[in-house]
């Protein structure tokens, strides 16, 4: 069901760029996540499935005599741009890494909500990497770059490869799942505010020490199966989030959504990763704009938005 990971398609530029590269980078669902134990290095090991969805955040690079970044969109205003920002750190990483000087001017339009669940951030130090290798003319494979990606964040290597992918370890190692050209439709359900990600994970430590302890996945082999099959109901039924419980736990308005999204005729609802972002399965794209009206309608999020996968991970547009 998977398959090595492949350098196809990717041109490798090896001048750099005169003028001005765009990446654009999707968000991230995870149509299976396992969350294992705490490891020592304070990761908890996952068995997961990583979709890449049809919400993308835009990158553009230019030359400049120092580092810096703007942004618009989702978190404008509230982001810190500085040095602590995914997009400065990505650009330092690949600079060291190719003994180049990290010169750019970037300039980020964000429609992925911030702490959302949807790897909004890693998707946009993914963006930073491909953008900066075409900028700086460094060159490197797509296996080079996620291997860069992997020191940034457990979701980065993912962003780099897009499509819908294993990941193991901590979520870093990933490696493609044969999907069969089928199209998944989906209504992503955006909240208010943010969940931060290490808070949830505390949350599910805490309740599995407890004696209302949630139910473990065990294994995704039943998605893998149903992925490969053409049917949204057999995929609807092997959908599954081990965080979903704690992010309802530490924001139990998630349940009213999820019901809504049910309500809806959704043939699936799912807290997206540590939330809040919730993300519906619609039957085909009619059914999927359909349900985003209806949704909208009921007034539980703060954006409702309609997108598909899987689509490819950063790429120079
Ligand atoms: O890798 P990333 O920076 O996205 O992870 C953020 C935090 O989420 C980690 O510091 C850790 O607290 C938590 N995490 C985890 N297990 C994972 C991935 C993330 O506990 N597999």
């Amino acid at each position: 069901m998977t398959e090595a990971l492949q350098d196809e398609e990717y041109d490798r530029p090896r001048l750099a760029a005169s003028g001005p590269v765009r990446v654009r980078v999707p968000a991230k669902i995870n149509l299976y996540l396992g969350v294992g134990p705490l490891r020592p290095d304070g990761y908890h090991e996952l068995q997961t499935v990583y979709h890449a969805i049809s919400l993308y955040d835009e990158l553009t690079a230019r030359r400049g005599d120092t580092l810096t970044l703007t942004m618009e969109g989702e978190g404008a205003g509230v982001l810190a741009l500085d040095e602590t920002n995914l997009v400065i750190r990505a650009a330092r990483a690949l600079a060291e890494h190719a003994n180049v000087p990290a010169h750019a001017r970037l300039h980020l339009r964000k429609q992925i909500p911030v702490a959302g669940g949807l790897a909004g951030g890693s998707a946009d130090a993914a963006a930073a990497l491909v953008a900066c290798d075409a900028l700086w003319g460094t060159g490197l494979s797509r296996d080079e770059l996620a291997g860069l990606a992997a020191t940034l964040g457990s979701d980065v290597p993912f962003l780099i490869h897009g499509g819908t992918a294993l990941g193991t370890g901590h979520g870093e190692t990933v490696s493609p799942v044969l999907a069969r050209g089928n199209a998944w439709h989906w209504v992503v359900g955006i909240a208010d505010g943010e969940l931060s990600t290490p808070h949830v994970y505390r949350e599910i430590d805490r309740l599995r020490a407890s004696a209302a302890a949630p139910p473990r996945l065990t294994s995704a082999e039943p998605l893998l199966a149903a992925l490969r099959q053409r049917d949204p109901a057999v995929l609807a039924a092997a959908l599954g989030n081990d965080l979903q419980a704690a992010a309802i736990s530490l924001r139990p308005t998630l349940s009213v959504t999820l019901r809504a999204g049910r309500d809806a005729g959704a043939l699936a609802g799912m807290v997206s990763g540590s939330g809040p972002t919730c993300v519906f399965l619609a039957a085909d794209g009619e059914h999927a704009v359909q349900l985003a009206a209806t949704l909208e309608e009921y007034g539980v999020c703060r954006s409702v938005r309609v997108a598909h996968g899987p689509v490819p991970g950063a790429r120079v547009i």
